[in-house]
């Protein structure tokens, strides 16, 4: 019974490095969070070994007797946190969450009318090549291209003139709240049923800073990792009415044996997050957020071209649109890294440069807020983007101020991995 560095030093090495990697960078990289320890230790559990195809109380598998207890427990807390009618805990990704959605609300060649992709969608609500464009017929609304705003009335139009089966409402990289209330109308008007899609904010919908779509979607799916900060991995909630359909949807529809491990710890996560030090921590990322975008408004960022989609933001993210900058998406995220902080070029609406080198950025306050950060530190983090982006003051220098901020506020101090 050998440990991993025993057993496997290439491997031992890396979770090593990794780990490294996590306290020594700055993590701004909107759909990533850094997991408690009692998450970690759920989802390195013996739990990984056990088979439980079916549902609490009605497995397949004999032996289920332990892992009933935490997928009920989690089924309770997801249920409870959201005010849900019904919850799934079994989706293994925020993908195939989505994929069991679309297959419970739909048949395939219905009409699904979502955010386009570039326009800050996600590729499951409707990408070409992702199994939603592939076996559905895709009806994609956009942003107004001046505002940057999800214009109800066009979504309506769209929907009037389109009558899909679902609309979804949800984003990856989309820095305002959505009128849950107004996609209800429209759904409801063109006979459609709605589906939510929450990845991103649903852990500011948890801490009660954010509007909650339960109240008005059919369906709403989310990842657990994001600001929800739980293990990876995907989660449905839904109305009483399609508990059924949602269910079978994802087994066996769409999955086989769920990751009892993953369960125990999204159990976990769900505990921790209806804490109050929770929901402290999501107004530390959203207040994080606020002052990345004034501050990479200011007359030094604006001369270098620098602007913020939608002027600003709600949420835990910051949308950078460098269309007028010299440096490309690609560019900006090479720079960043070279002083310390993680992040990712993302297309802006209506970009002029390829998707693979892009004319924005995602930034992202969880993992910071996470990490210990509040406005001091955001404010910092704040200038030293600023100057990198609009070449202000030399890489190094701000390479320190980084490192200064990893120091002040260390990532998983004494954890042992192995
Ligand atoms: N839905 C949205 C809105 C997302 O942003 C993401 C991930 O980025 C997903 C779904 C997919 O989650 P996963 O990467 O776990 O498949």
């Amino acid at each position: 019974d050998q440990s991993i560095a025993e057993l496997d030093p290439d491997i031992a090495r890396v979770l090593d490095r990794e780990l490294a990697r996590q306290q020594r960078t700055l993590e701004m990289i909107a759909s990533e969070n850094f997991v408690p320890r009692a998450v970690l230790q759920a989802q390195g559990s013996v739990l990984t070994n056990k088979y439980a195809e079916g549902y609490p109380g009605r497995r397949y598998y004999g032996g289920c007797e332990e892992v009933d207890v935490a997928e009920q427990i989690a089924i309770d807390r997801a249920k409870a946190l959201f005010g849900a009618e019904h919850a799934n805990v079994q989706p293994h990704s925020g993908a195939t969450a989505n994929a069991a959605v679309m297959h419970a609300l739909a048949r395939a060649g219905d009409k699904l009318m979502g955010l386009s992709l570039a326009h800050g969608g996600h590729l499951t609500h409707g990408m070409k090549i992702n199994f939603s464009g592939r076996l559905y017929d895709i009806v994609a609304y956009e942003v107004d291209p001046t505002t940057g705003l999800i214009d109800m009335d066009k979504v309506r139009e769209l929907a009037l003139a389109e009558r899909p089966k679902v609309i979804v409402a949800g984003w990856s990289a989309y820095p305002r709240q959505l009128d849950f209330a107004a996609f209800r109308a429209i759904a409801d008007e063109v006979g459609a049923a709605l589906w939510v899609d929450m990845a991103h904010f649903a852990g500011l919908v948890a801490a009660g800073l954010h509007p909650s779509p339960v109240p008005y979607a059919d369906v709403v799916s989310t990842t657990v990792h994001k600001t929800l900060a739980g293990p990876r991995s995907g989660l449905i909630l839904c109305k009483e009415e399609w508990a059924k359909k949602i269910d079978s949807a994802v087994f066996p529809g769409q999955q086989g044996g769920p990751l009892m491990h993953v369960i125990a710890a999204k159990a976990v996560a769900l505990k921790v997050a209806a804490t109050e030090g929770f929901a402290e921590r999501q107004r530390r990322t959203i207040e994080g957020a606020q002052i990345i975008a004034e501050r990479l408004q200011a007359a030094d960022a604006q001369e270098a071209g620098i602007a913020i989609a939608t002027g600003g933001t709600d949420v835990h993210l910051v949308l950078v649109d460098l269309v007028r900058s010299e440096l490309d998406g690609q560019q900006a995220e090479d720079r960043l890294h070279e002083v310390g902080i993680t992040v990712n070029r993302n297309a802006v609406p209506n970009d002029p440069r390829p998707p693979r080198i892009t004319s924005g950025l995602r930034l992202g306050t969880p993992a910071l807020a996470t990490r210990g950060f509040g406005a001091e530190e955001f404010t910092e983090i704040a200038d030293v983007i600023a100057l990198a982006l609009n070449g202000g003051a030399d890489l190094e220098s701000l390479r320190k101020r980084t490192a200064a901020l990893a120091d002040a506020k260390p990532l998983y101090a004494d954890l042992k991995q192995y």
